[in-house]
């Protein structure tokens, strides 16, 4: 499109990636049923937009870019402020092994971290795992999620969120407009509880200081934290998830977004817009900087 051509058009652009991440969203994972319920959990779907596109001196009829639902609160991103300096994220507990403690302030790497943790044998959890799932993506990421506990699927593979619950997570954060390799992922526990039951306090505790290794080693600009045990686990508090979610919050002076776990997500798919609009928050204060 020439410059000029359609006043304001590059926002227009925006916000309909953003509206077709959302419904694209809502309709991959929800699937058509609750995407056509616009009178339920989606009730603030509902305007059309139509807009004709020209491009200057070309010979190409005008497009008509045309869609039908869009979100009355998917707003482009107005505020971009810039991304918080990354700076070294310092425990706030003390460090379990003496090889995750420097005297400086350089962390220590995330590759560090992993071998430091090794077969670990600190709690219960290492009798019935397959495998450890340590974590995965961008060592350098500026986006971090942290989860519960790997499930089945991911104590098979050893990779967190890759069960149905991590095809959601896939989801959202392709709707971020990140891939899996961009961001990185990891979880407050490393080994499955078993039958998938919450991870037990003395279990969170002994791989509690490995989490907070990952974070400092990766210094994201953002958290996002999934559930109840990420949250609580990182803001050391004993909050219900449901007063957290969409609420800023500080782990160790990085900025943590507290949403819902996908799993929960996927029980209870009315609670997605809520989710999306806690994502949204977290690509408004930190958009994805342009390649
Ligand atoms: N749920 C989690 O919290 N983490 C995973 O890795 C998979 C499911």
């Amino acid at each position: 499109m020439a410059d000029g051509a359609l006043p304001g058009a590059e926002a227009l652009a925006e916000v309909l990636a953003d509206v077709r991440r959302y419904l694209g969203w809502h309709r991959d994972v929800a699937g058509e049923e609750l995407h056509a319920s616009s009178d339920g959990a989606l009730g603030a779907i509902a305007a059309a937009v139509s807009v004709e596109v020209t491009v200057d001196g070309s010979s190409t009829p005008p497009v008509v870019v045309e869609y039908r639902e869009v979100s009355a609160e998917v707003t482009p991103s107005a505020v971009h402020p810039p991304s918080a300096p990354r700076q070294a994220i310092r425990s706030p507990s003390p460090a379990p092994e003496p090889v995750l403690v420097r005297d400086s302030d350089e962390a220590p790497r995330l590759d560090e971290v992993r071998r430091t943790l090794g077969d670990c044998k600190r709690c219960k959890l290492c009798s019935g795992r397959k495998n450890l799932v340590f974590g995965v993506g961008n060592p350098k990421a500026r986006l971090v999620f942290v989860g519960e506990g790997p499930g089945a699927e991911e104590d098979n593979q050893g990779i967190p969120f890759v069960g149905a619950a991590g095809q959601l997570l896939t989801k959202m954060i392709a709707a971020m407009g990140y891939t899996r390799d961009e961001v990185y992922i990891c979880n407050v526990v490393k080994c499955r509880p078993p039958g998938n039951r919450n991870p037990e306090p003395d279990e969170i505790a002994a791989c509690q200081p490995f989490l907070e290794a990952q974070l400092n080693a990766i210094r994201p600009s953002v958290i996002i934290a999934l559930g109840k045990f990420a949250a609580q686990t990182l803001l050391r508090t004993d909050t219900p998830i449901t007063r957290l979610r969409g609420q800023w919050r500080e782990y160790v002076g990085v900025p943590l977004m507290p949403t819902f776990h996908p799993a929960y997500l996927l029980r209870n798919p009315a609670e997605k817009k809520a989710a999306w609009t806690d994502l949204q928050a977290v690509m408004g204060r930190f958009p994805k900087p342009q390649a």
